[in-house]
């Protein structure tokens, strides 16, 4: 058994664990990444926001992605039964990001750590940490399975679980805990998308209401394919027949505009299911190590928040990580955890309003104050550490009290 030393093993390769690698790198200390995966590799959440361009620029990894041509993507729109909802990232309360990209993950991801790599990072792909003895001094040793069955030890002064659906650390250390969110499972595919128009917009995000409790996101890429893919509880798709070809197939036909759109066309691949994604966990760092991306809480799909928070997540971390290493006391618990569980805990109460309703009321309602779409707008872009936003600072109730205005100006006009 061979033995590697290093001063930072981020586990993962996804954009979390990218970021946390790019950014220990460029501080000068010394990081591997340890990924489970053969890359190019599938995964879904394949529509940015507008907060994430901030760390890619930050890690040194902008450039790269923007090579690629990816789909730009301006905003994101609402639909239900011919109602429009567009909300434009360039009209926002918070001065930030005004677009970002909508990617195929396999070759987002597959970009950031081939760049990672290239800054000089040695990355093991293929490999599985299955492992971790955590010293007294806080350094650790990592046990990692290749795929030819050879298992090497890693000594590490830091660990950065950016494992994302995989969880290490919370699993080895029976940390997980599930998350509050009512269980959800999603049916999805890619498309080619021949019948694609200028008006479809694909320079934004779709969402559309299909069902009370259910919608649809439409993802369209630069490459001619679309990614599509339905939300909703288990009883919801307990009533539709079939396997999940049959389910997908009935439910774009059970939609005029995805009929027309998508009923005849291609699959790139056919459909996935994922279900039950939501989790947390007990505590986002701990002795000799730090937790990143969804590791630390995944909440829901509907606003594509997954890669903003592995992003920001990491970049946050890799700073603390770097000036821990260089002996600097700090409160991690105030400048780690506080900030992320805030963001969550914003993003919590959206989605939340989105299940119950009171968001449509207010993305559909007839007269929008502009201001306070505009604020509104600043979320959905992930901007949701702007404590200057009303509508950041008193996420719990303020949607629920636009809602009951919106309620009662209808009432009255
Ligand atoms: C239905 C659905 C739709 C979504 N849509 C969106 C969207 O539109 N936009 C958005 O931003 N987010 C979306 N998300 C969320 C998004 O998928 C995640 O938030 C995002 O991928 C998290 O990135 P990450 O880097 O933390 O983890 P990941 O991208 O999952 O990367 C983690 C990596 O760790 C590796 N790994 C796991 N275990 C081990 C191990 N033991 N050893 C070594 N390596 C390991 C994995 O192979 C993986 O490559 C969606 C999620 C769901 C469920």
């Amino acid at each position: 058994m061979t033995t590697k030393r290093t001063d930072v093993l981020v586990i993962g390769a996804g954009p979390a664990g990218s970021i946390a690698a790019a950014m220990i790198q460029k501080e000068g200390f010394t990081v591997r990444v340890v990924e489970k995966e053969k890359f190019p590799r599938f995964v879904i959440g394949e529509s940015l926001l507008p907060r994430c361009m901030e760390v890619l620029e930050d890690a040194g990894l902008l450039e790269a992605v923007k090579a690629k041509k990816f789909q730009e993507k301006f905003g994101a729109k609402f639909v239900k039964d011919g109602a429009v909802a567009d909300y434009n990232f360039s009209d926002q309360f918070t001065n930030g990001w005004t677009w970002t990209w909508q990617v195929p993950r396999a070759e987002f991801d597959t970009t950031l750590i081939k760049t990672v790599e290239r800054m000089g990072v040695p990355v093991a792909f293929e490999a599985t940490v299955t492992a971790i003895q955590f010293q007294e001094d806080e350094s650790s040793t990592i046990t990692v399975q290749h795929k030819d069955g050879n298992i090497e030890n890693i000594e590490a002064r830091f660990v950065i679980d950016a494992s994302g659906y995989g969880r290490v650390i919370p699993r080895l250390f029976n940390l997980d805990r599930p998350s509050t969110l009512g269980e959800r499972k999603a049916v999805f595919a890619h498309l080619q998308d021949p019948h694609r128009m200028n008006y479809d917009e694909p320079n934004r995000i779709t969402i559309v209401s299909y069902a009370p409790g259910t919608w649809v996101w439409i993802i369209p890429f630069s490459n001619g394919v679309t990614s599509v893919g339905f939300v909703g509880s288990f009883d919801f798709f307990s009533t539709i027949p079939g396997d999940l070809k049959a389910q997908f197939q009935t439910l774009i036909a059970g939609h005029a505009h995805l009929n027309e759109r998508f009923s005849n066309v291609d699959f790139v691949f056919e459909p996935k299911k994922l279900e039950s994604w939501s989790a947390t966990t007990d505590q986002f760092y701990g002795k000799g190590f730090v937790l990143t991306g969804n590791v630390t809480e995944f909440l829901d799909p509907i606003f594509s928040s997954g890669v903003m928070f592995a992003t920001v997540s990491s970049h946050m971390a890799s700073k603390l990580v770097t000036r821990h290493l260089r002996g600097e006391k700090m409160d991690w618990n105030k400048e780690y955890t506080q900030p992320i569980q805030q963001g969550v805990d914003t993003f919590r109460s959206y989605v939340t309003n989105w299940y119950d309703g009171t968001l449509e009321k207010i993305f559909f309602s007839r007269e929008q104050d502009p201001e306070i779409k505009r604020q509104i707008c600043s979320v959905l872009a992930g901007y949701v550490w702007d404590q200057k936003n009303p509508y950041v600072k008193d996420h719990a109730t303020a949607l629920k009290r636009l809602a009951r205005m919106i309620s009662y100006q209808s009432m009255n006009s």
